[in-house]
């Protein structure tokens, strides 16, 4: 069988894994970017994320010349069977999802197409997006050519990305097209997972509907672990109770500075504004959202139970990534705690093993350290704000000799409050006794 040739519009932490993984399944991929850095970056080997595992599969892949970058859609289409959208979908003003990436891109691959093609989705869109893509591509097409409009929604997760895109729990494919979906799902065979190919709307609905519940069961505990507090309850042991209902499962029921990142935030208002603008009440989701935003707002609660005003106070946030294994801080929740600080006075410095040069960007105003040890050294207080495993592995009588007062608000309750306790720290976790 001749091997399949394809472009993956948009080289981000989606584009770049599923390109590199689809090379790695022995394809041909082209991988075509607007950002010239980004594509000059990779062609000399340096990935533009951080992501475990990535770079080795880039390397090869990119030595065995199955996997290329380029700023080029005629080179990157040429030959195309596929082309996969992988582009950036963020929150508008109003919550609603920014389409104009996936609107240049469409354009890109209708005016570089020269000959019949299967156009992927897999940038997460409101519902009728795929119809939506089928038009602007008709409308920019020089002359009419065939072709057909696939949505695959991708599930994979930050800090595990390669992990997921090669053993998924499931992949989901949309098309009006059946022979398209079959097309699509034959690229997919190799990973032995079960298949859903359904409606392209239905397809777009899973996506918002699986982020959207992820973040509701987050928010839950969350609340729940609000009641545990005022009621002297310890969450981590409701959770760990809970969870082993098998009808419950123990995933997602941290409770602590709540969900945050490039996806759940922006999907689950996405959702809500759909929602909203077709006329439904989503009162869940505008609860799970708001909840979330307490989490935050309690961390600089607890500082302030223990330090009074926190004007000229030194915070020192352990972790800026929104979770462990990425360096991606959209939408993090310690930036909104970050700026939560300022707008009292305090004075932030923070630590975090991999997303410095990403914060420096974003955090100007944040003294950024080169350790754990150095960002607690002499502050008033000391947050956790990310679980990275490192922090659960610092020695905490060095920490506790070094603050000027030995405050610790643990925001993923990595600690044991006895223990800490026991330390010699003033110490509060999320929901616990
Ligand atoms: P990203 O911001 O990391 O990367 C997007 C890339 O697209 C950037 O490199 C940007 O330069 C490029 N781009 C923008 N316009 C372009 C154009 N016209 N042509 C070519 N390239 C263009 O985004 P991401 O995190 O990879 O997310 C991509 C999509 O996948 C989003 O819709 C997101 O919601 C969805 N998604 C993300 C994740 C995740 O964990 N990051 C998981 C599942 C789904």
């Amino acid at each position: 069988m001749r091997v399949k040739s394809i472009c993956v519009a948009g080289i981000g932490y989606v584009g770049l894994t599923t390109g590199t993984c689809f090379a790695d399944l022995g394809n041909r991929v082209c991988c075509v970017d607007v950002d010239r850095a980004k594509v000059q970056g990779l062609n000399s080997g340096e990935l533009p994320i951080y992501e475990p595992g990535l770079e080795e599969l880039v390397l090869r892949n990119h030595r065995a010349e199955r996997l290329l970058f380029t700023t080029s859609y005629e080179e990157a289409m040429a030959d195309a069977d596929f082309v996969f959208i992988a582009v950036n979908t963020p929150s508008g003003a109003n919550g609603e999802a920014d389409l104009r990436y996936v609107n240049a891109c469409a354009r890109s691959i209708a005016e570089t197409m020269t000959k019949p093609i299967v156009i992927v989705n897999k940038s997460t869109v409101p519902i009728g997006t795929g119809d939506w893509v089928a038009n602007v591509v008709t409308q920019h097409l020089p002359e009419p050519i065939p072709f057909s409009v696939v949505s695959n929604p991708e599930f994979l997760r930050e800090g595990s990305a390669v992990h997921d895109f090669l053993q998924p729990d499931r992949v989901v494919l949309g098309s009006s097209d059946s022979e398209a979906a079959a097309q699509v799902a034959r690229l997919y065979l190799p990973l032995r997972c079960p298949i859903l190919i359904t409606d392209i709307r239905t397809a777009e609905m899973i996506k918002y509907a699986s982020n959207a519940f992820l973040a509701t069961r987050i928010s839950f505990i969350n609340e729940i672990a609000s009641i545990c507090q005022s009621l002297g309850a310890d969450v981590k042991e409701v959770a760990l109770g809970m969870g082993y209902d098998k009808r419950i499962g123990h995933a997602f029921l941290d409770a602590g500075l709540g969900w945050g990142g490039s996806c759940f935030p922006k999907d689950v208002r996405a959702l809500a504004h759909m929602a909203a603008i077709h006329g439904c009440h989503p009162q869940l989701l505008r609860a799970v959202m708001e909840i979330n935003h307490d989490q935050r707002r309690q961390v600089v609660q607890k500082l302030r139970d223990q330090l009074g005003s926190l004007y000229q106070k030194v915070v020192a946030i352990l972790g800026l990534s929104f979770k462990p294994n990425t360096d991606d801080m959209r939408d993090a929740p310690s930036v909104e705690v970050i700026r939560l600080l300022q707008t009292e006075g305090a004075m932030v410095r923070a630590y975090d093993p991999v997303a410095a040069s990403v914060a420096a960007k974003i955090l100007p105003d944040v003294e950024l350290c080169a350790s754990a040890y150095e960002a607690a050294r002499g502050a008033d207080a000391l947050v956790v704000a990310t679980e990275w495993n490192e922090f659960k592995h610092l020695d905490l009588e060095k920490i506790r000799d070094s603050m000027r007062r030995p405050v610790v608000v643990d925001g993923r309750n990595i600690y044991e409050p006895s223990i800490m306790r026991q330390l010699g720290f003033t110490y509060q976790g999320i929901g616990r006794p």
